[in-house]
C-alpha cells in the first residue's frame, strides 16, 4: 500500500439553526471583528439573518454575486471589502457565492468563512474560479480554502426539490471521480463512499418532504464528505466534460452534472472496478451508472444535454474541447469515446455498459 494524505485545516459545524448561531463564535474563534457577508440576490434574505447575528462585528451585506464569478464582478467585492475595512467575509449561499468569497480571499488574503446552501462542496476546496471574456480560469490556492464551515440545515429547506436534487448529484459525481483520482487516498476512499451513500439515502427523503430537517442534514453531511472528495483528489473526465459544457455552452451547472454522470461512469467503468465496486456498495446495487440514472430520473432530474438546450451540432465542438487537454482519466479518453459519451448524454437514454 502506498498513499499521501493531507487533511484540509478546515473546521466545520453541522446543526440545525447554526448560520446564526454558530458563525459569531466562528468568527471570534478567528479573531475577526469586522466580517463583510457575501450573498447573490436572492440569498439576501438569509444572509441579512447572518449579518444581524454578527451584529457589531457585521461590516455590511454585498449580494452582488453572481454566477461563475465574472471577474468585475470580483473587482467591485474586494473594493467594497477594502472600503469596508473588513478583517474576513462571510459566504452564504451556493457555490457561486463561495466562489465570490473565495476571489476576495485570493486577492486579499481576507480569510473566509462558508455557509453553504447547496450541496456543490465549493467550501472544502481550495479551488478558485474566474470568468473574463466568456472564459473560465480556475486555480488552487491554500489562502481561498475557507477556514470555518458552517451547515445549517435550516437553510436548505428552501432549496427548491429540482436543484436539491441535480446539487445532490454534483455532489456526487465529486465523490465519484475522487474514487478513480490518482491521488486517492485509504480515508479520501471512504471519505467518498459514505459521501455517496449518505447523500443517495437522503435525496429520496427530501424529494419527498423538502421541509424534513433530518434528511437536509443527511444531504449536507454527504456535501461536506463529497465537498471533502474533490477537494482532495484531482477530477478526471466527468468533471472536464461538465466544465466545457458550462463554460462554453452556458449549461446550468447542476443539471449538467447529472445528466452526463452515469455515462462518463460507463465510460470508465472497465478501467476503475475498485471505484465502481465502492460506489456500488454506496448504492447497494451492482451497475452504479445505472443506478444513478434511475435515481436523477425517479427524483425528477433531467435527462438529457438536448433538454438542457444544447444543439446537436455542439456535440463536435465539445468533444474537440474535452479532448484537447491532458488530464489524468483511468481510462485513455479518446475523440471517439469521449463523442460517443457526449451523444449518449445528449439523448439521455439508460446507460449502456461501455461506450
Ligand atoms: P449557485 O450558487 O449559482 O446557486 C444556484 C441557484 O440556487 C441560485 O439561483 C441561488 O440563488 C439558489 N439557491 C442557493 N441556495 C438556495 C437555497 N438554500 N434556497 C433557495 N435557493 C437557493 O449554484 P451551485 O450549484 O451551488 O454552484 C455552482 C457554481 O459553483 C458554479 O459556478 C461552479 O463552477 C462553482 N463550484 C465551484 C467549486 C470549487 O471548488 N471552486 C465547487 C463546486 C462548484
Amino acid at each position: 500500500m502506498e498513499f499521501v494524505h493531507e487533511s484540509p485545516p478546515t473546521r466545520v459545524v453541522l446543526r440545525p439553526g447554526s448560520s446564526v448561531t454558530a458563525v459569531p463564535d466562528e468568527a471570534e474563534r478567528l479573531g475577526l471583528r469586522r466580517l463583510l457577508v457575501i450573498c447573490g440576490a436572492r440569498g439576501a434574505d438569509t444572509a441579512r439573518a447572518v449579518a444581524a447575528a454578527l451584529g457589531a462585528t457585521s461590516a455590511g451585506l454585498h449580494a452582488e454575486a453572481r454566477m461563475h464569478v465574472p471577474v468585475e464582478v470580483a473587482d467591485r467585492a474586494v473594493q467594497v471589502a477594502r472600503a469596508a475595512g473588513a478583517d474576513g467575509c462571510v459566504a452564504v449561499g451556493g457555490g457561486s457565492a463561495i466562489g465570490l468569497g473565495k476571489a476576495i480571499a485570493l486577492r486579499t488574503g481576507l480569510p473566509l468563512i462558508a455557509v453553504p446552501t447547496t450541496y456543490a462542496g465549493s467550501e472544502m476546496t481550495p479551488v478558485w474560479g474566474l470568468t473574463e471574456h466568456g472564459a473560465k480560469r480556475t486555480g488552487r490556492d491554500p489562502s481561498v480554502l475557507p477556514r470555518s464551515v458552517v451547515y445549517d440545515p435550516e437553510l436548505t429547506l428552501t432549496l427548491p426539490v429540482a436543484l436539491s436534487v441535480t446539487s445532490g448529484i454534483n455532489a456526487v459525481a465529486h465523490a465519484a471521480e475522487a474514487l478513480y483520482a490518482p491521488d486517492a487516498s485509504p480515508l479520501l476512499a471512504l471519505t467518498a463512499e459514505e459521501g455517496v451513500r449518505a447523500m443517495a439515502g437522503a435525496l429520496p427523503d427530501v424529494a419527498a418532504d423538502p421541509a424534513d430537517l433530518d434528511a437536509r442534514g443527511r444531504a449536507l453531511y454527504g456535501a461536506w464528505l463529497c465537498g471533502t472528495a474533490l477537494g482532495a483528489g484531482t477530477m478526471g473526465l466527468h468533471h472536464k466534460l461538465c466544465h466545457v459544457l458550462g463554460g462554453t455552452f452556458g449549461l446550468p451547472h447542476a443539471e449538467t452534472h447529472t445528466v452526463v454522470l452515469p455515462y462518463a461512469l460507463a465510460y470508465n467503468a472497465s478501467a476503475a472496478p475498485a471505484a465502481l465496486t465502492a460506489l456500488g456498495r454506496a448504492l447497494s446495487t451492482d451497475d452504479a451508472p445505472n443506478a444513478l440514472w434511475e435515481l436523477s430520473g425517479r427524483l425528477g432530474a433531467p435527462r438529457s444535454l438536448a433538454e438542457l438546450g444544447l444543439e446537436e451540432s455542439d456535440l463536435d465542438v465539445a468533444a474537440d474541447a474535452a479532448t484537447g487537454q491532458a488530464y489524468p482519466n483511468p481510462r485513455e479518453v479518446t475523440a471517439e469515446g469521449v463523442r460517443a459519451v457526449l451523444r449518449a448524454a445528449y439523448e439521455g437514454g439508460r446507460p449502456r455498459a461501455t461506450y
